[in-house]
């Protein structure tokens, strides 16, 4: 059983590097940092590399550890973390592909199964919900320091308890995590609730250009780089879903210039468009109802491109 292997896999490894997708978001940091801290406990001498990372993620316990950087010999181990796509890991893929042996834990719908050893259960509403399992299995106690990276990664990947994934299951885990000391007020409060004033002005922005399509049915929105300079913020979180909380809107769609005349693609969707087989058109993939991907058209034809193929997913 892939478990089995996994356990198998970390005993035997000597120095072992964590990884996880670009722009990592509460649950990317908060599985990373919490295999890190097991990792550790257990001995094993291990890097935990994210090139750039929002500040709203460095309360958490050793976030001060994280490397910009691997090593440069091979490691013996890499674990990528809550990644469905190797293409994801980006500029740190090297790592991955050089390491002996692979492992994959995730959680996304379209995961492409490229490790060699790969733990998917995309029923799980965050990576750090299946971690829980797999640190306990490894014998790694889960502290309140694990804990609270945990619950960082429940808490922003299910919106707060919100979202259509959340399980009893869910509240069993965190029920759990409360009991170890993990302060769940605290953490919504950093992760979700405060708003730096930067990022407060570069969502202002984006609400202002957000308009409505399709009878109200496909909300759209866009965000350059101008205004990330402008307003010293690159930190999109919850712009999408502005347009996703509109009443009668089925699908959001957010798109942000990357590059000249590249974007990149969040969609969300409420009752039934799949945003995932979407995204997988471009490039992408993800969640049912959260999904990215990858556009290089200029802005208008992108544009176009995208609404066009949300409205075919429209009853
Ligand atoms: P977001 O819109 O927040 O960037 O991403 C929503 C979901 O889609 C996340 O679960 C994310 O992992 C996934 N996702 C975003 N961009 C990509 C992409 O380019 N490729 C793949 N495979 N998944 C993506
Ligand atoms: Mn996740």
């Amino acid at each position: 059983m892939t478990l089995d292997n996994i356990k198998d896999e970390i005993y035997n490894a000597k120095n072992i590097v964590i990884l996880t997708h670009d722009i990592p978001d509460g649950d990317a940091i908060g599985s990373s940092l919490a295999m890190y801290i097991g990792l550790k406990q257990i001995g094993k001498d291990v890097d935990v590399v994210i090139p750039k990372y929002s500040k709203t993620y460095a309360f958490l316990p050793s976030a001060e550890e994280i490397k910009e950087k691997g090593r440069n010999e091979n490691y013996d181990l890499a674990i990528a973390l809550d990644c469905g796509d190797i293409k994801r890991l980006n500029g740190f893929a090297n790592y991955f592909e050089d390491a002996n042996s692979k492992i994959s834990i995730d959680h996304h719908e379209a995961n492409t199964m490229f490790a060699d050893y790969n733990y998917v259960n995309p029923t799980a509403p965050a990576c750090c919900q299946i971690l829980i399992i797999v640190l306990k299995a490894l014998g790694i106690e889960i502290t309140k320091e694990i804990g609270t990276c945990l619950l960082t990664g429940i808490i922003t990947d299910t919106g707060g308890f919100k979202y259509q994934s959340v399980k009893a299951e869910t509240f069993e885990f965190a029920a759990e995590l409360l009991n170890r000391g993990v302060n769940v007020s605290s953490i919504y409060k950093k992760v979700l609730q405060t708003v730096p004033i930067e990022k407060f002005e570069l969502r202002k922005i984006a609400m202002n250009r957000l308009e409505l399509l399709e009878d109200g049915k496909i909300a759209f929105t866009y965000i350059t780089r101008k205004d990330e300079e402008e307003t010293k913020s690159e930190d999109h979180d919850g712009i999408v879903e502005m347009g996703r909380d509109i009443e009668g809107v089925e699908v959001s769609i957010f798109l942000r210039e990357v590059g000249d005349d590249e974007y990149k693609i969040s969609l969300r969707s409420n009752d039934y468009v799949n945003v995932s087989d979407i995204c997988l058109l471009f490039n992408g993939g993800g969640h049912i109802r959260a999904a990215g991907g990858n556009i290089s058209l200029p802005f208008e034809k992108a544009k176009e491109k995208i609404v066009m193929e949300c409205k075919n997913n429209l009853k």
